[in-house]
């Protein structure tokens, strides 16, 4: 059985449709939160993911987007952002998003794994630092976890007790590129499938994963979409100038 991760859409439609068009055949979809906010897409973005699978954790945008939270720890950009998307997003799509679960989620069909947008004690934690997610490595209890939150594709993983991680060489912009990583059953890992809608790891390609069960694999997957036009669009919506630029940067 294979499973879909995808995390961080935040409103880019374009860049979700070449996910869902690269990604291989899977048996069930995992999203790890952050849906809207940023991108001029939302109810089109909501309405795509609503369909897919039934794993999902609220992320912080999603919470400011849906009045859940206040907007006092978000940047100017990030508040204006998220008023913007409360005022565009229908009823029904504001109220499917306010009631996404909080993280961590875990799902009988996917036994050994959690899912969470943060880190499994904090959801609105960035888990960039590799002393941090070596402790919770040493005292998880589940042996992989799924993370969002930061936008940066990686996957670290302790073994005898060492840490050490894995990421895709930066390949060509203009071309889709996957690594395939084979999980110990000794070793635990956190891994980060990257951001769909807004990578800030330097790669503009839009980010994803896969995981195999049978196989006990992952699979690391960069794709480009079509970046021009989740800027346009960001750009008419009055959107911050700075969200489309980004884009192209991957940061
Ligand atoms: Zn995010």
């Amino acid at each position: 059985m294979r499973l879909l991760i995808i995390s961080d859409v935040h409103g880019n439609l374009e860049a979700l449709e070449a996910v869902l068009a690269a990604a291989p055949d899977c048996d069930g979809v995992a999203n790890l939160g952050d849906n809207v906010g940023y991108g001029a897409c939302p109810n089109e973005v909501v309405e795509r993911v609503r369909t897919l699978g039934d794993i999902f954790v609220r992320g912080n945008h999603d919470r400011a987007c849906s009045g859940l939270s206040n907007l006092s720890d978000f940047n100017p950009t990030a508040a204006l952002a998220a008023r913007w998307t409360q005022l565009a997003l229908t009823d029904e799509n504001r109220r499917w998003v306010a009631e996404l679960p909080r993280g961590p989620v875990t799902d009988a069909t996917w036994t050994g794994i959690q899912f969470v947008h943060g880190s499994p004690f904090d959801e609105d934690e960035y888990l960039l630092s590799e002393p941090i997610v070596e402790r919770l490595l040493e005292t998880s209890p589940v042996p992989v976890t799924f993370f969002g939150h930061t936008h940066v594709q990686i996957g670290w993983e302790l073994r005898h007790g060492e840490i050490s991680d894995f990421r895709l060489d930066r390949g060509h912009r203009d071309e889709p590129q996957q690594m395939k990583v084979t999980l110990d059953p000794e070793a635990r890992y956190f891994i980060n499938p990257g951001s769909v809608g807004q990578p800030r790891d330097g790669d503009p390609r839009a980010g994803f994963a896969t995981y195999d069960s049978a196989e006990r694999s992952m699979t690391l997957y960069r794709v480009p979409y079509q970046l021009e036009q989740a800027q346009q669009r960001i750009i008419h919506a009055g959107l911050p100038v700075r969200l489309a630029s980004r884009l192209a940067e991957g940061r």
